[in-house]
């Protein structure tokens, strides 16, 4: 038996007295963690050591029995906790060697990712919540809620109000009823390629929302910021953010669920190498090419996608028995995965590969992934002549995402 965390998110039917109850709650917890983080950033200026948990949560009763930050008595006590908790972890992890991508935590402004976490005290019945100070809540249900609820969380997404369930439940994993294996390239010309020669295409209604989204932010430059008009333009841009963000999540759940049932494991590049080294504009000698047309809004949608995929492959294969393992990345999309040949002219387009040895033609994505096949299969990594090239052609993965369409 092994234990697996699933989280469940719903949207809640808020009336107006409601909604201004969570926004209150939600500007509270904001003030808190925003009093904190500069309690915090001043002492380390000062070369003071940082507050942690226990001593920010007696600052925040002696705020809270204050005249002037009483209004932190009105939300819940555990929500106020978690939030300082939150901001414990956020320090405790910029601090942490083993996570060099970690940042200082940053200051929330208001409107932005409202969310207000539950640890305890909340009930569920069949189609609503109960949640301490607020009451019971309910929530349009679209599948049935199993497991054990560890927490909720709200959040606001373009004025609407959704609670993230977040359960845990006991199953048998047993072995993953498949023993195939496959190796999935992030696509350049498309959203990702299988090493089988199945090549994914994306979702076509990317494009048409990315041009209506600019289209709006492009009105919302021209209106007086600040005014009523700019900021009905502004909830108009936060709605389209949020359509595109469904899509897109459907979309790769969809595609996630389908390869997980199929698959017993998946290879994939390891990104943190390719996170960490390269720079997005290429090196001095090979500038990465036609960066201006992948830069921007359809490189971010796409990365973003890529890294939810494998978040969700990652769970999803874990509960078949599967597994996702990452592999050295280097010189995949210039080995020939016929031959073994490593030339940069091998690669002629963005799409198109010629071995020049062999003289093997295959799209040049589908090529890259038999070759991450072939790499978790060995253990061996594409050969490779020299640390520059391995670079350059970090550098050109990292550019080439072009938009799915
Ligand atoms: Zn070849």
């Amino acid at each position: 038996m092994s234990k697996i965390r699933k989280a469940y998110k719903v949207r809640l039917k808020t009336n107006d007295e409601l909604e201004r109850k969570l926004v209150r709650i939600s500007g509270s917890t904001r003030f808190l963690w925003n009093k904190s983080l500069a309690m915090n950033l001043e002492r380390l200026e000062r070369d003071q050591g940082i507050l942690w948990y226990n001593e920010l949560a007696f600052w925040m009763k002696v705020w809270k029995g204050s005249e002037e930050y009483g209004f932190l008595g009105e939300c819940p006590s555990q929500i106020l906790q978690q939030k300082l908790m939150d901001l414990e972890r956020a320090f405790r992890d910029c601090f942490d060697r083993k996570q060099p991508l970690k940042r200082l935590p940053v200051f929330k402004k208001k409107g932005m990712a409202d969310s207000i976490r539950f640890p305890q005290g909340f009930k569920i019945d069949n189609r609503r919540i109960f949640l301490p100070k607020i009451g019971w809540v309910g929530f349009y249900k679209s599948r049935e809620i199993l497991g054990k609820v560890k927490n909720i969380t709200l959040t606001r997404r373009a004025g609407r109000w959704y609670a993230s369930i977040q359960t845990e439940q006991d199953i048998e994993i047993g072995k993953h009823p498949s023993d195939s294996v496959i190796g999935i390239d992030a696509g350049i010309k498309c959203f990702a390629a299988f090493s089988d020669g199945t090549l994914v295409e994306g979702v076509n209604s990317f494009r048409r929302h990315e041009q209506a989204l600019a289209r709006e932010q492009h009105r919302l430059a021209r209106k007086q910021k600040g005014s009523e008009n700019w900021n009905r333009q502004k909830r108009k841009i936060a709605r389209l953010h949020h359509r595109i963000a469904n899509v897109r999540g459907d979309f790769l759940h969809k595609l996630s669920t389908e390869v997980s049932k199929n698959q017993a494991r998946v290879y994939v590049e390891n990104l943190n190498i390719r996170g960490m080294s390269g720079s997005a504009r290429g090196t001095e000698e090979e500038p990465g090419s036609n960066i201006k047309a992948k830069a921007g809004l359809n490189k971010s949608i796409l990365d973003q996608g890529w890294f939810e995929f494998r978040r969700q492959l990652v769970y999803k294969l874990a509960w078949q028995g599967g597994s996702l393992e990452e592999v050295d990345a280097r010189n995949t999309s210039l080995r020939c995965s016929c031959c073994g040949h490593i030339e940069k002219r091998n690669r002629k387009s963005q799409a198109e590969f010629v071995c020049l040895s062999c003289g093997k033609e295959q799209h040049a994505d589908v090529n890259a992934a038999i070759n991450i096949l072939t790499v978790g299969q060995t253990g061996m990594a594409c050969g490779s002549n020299r640390n520059s090239g391995r670079k350059q052609e970090l550098a050109r993965n990292r550019e080439g995402v072009l938009p799915v369409a």
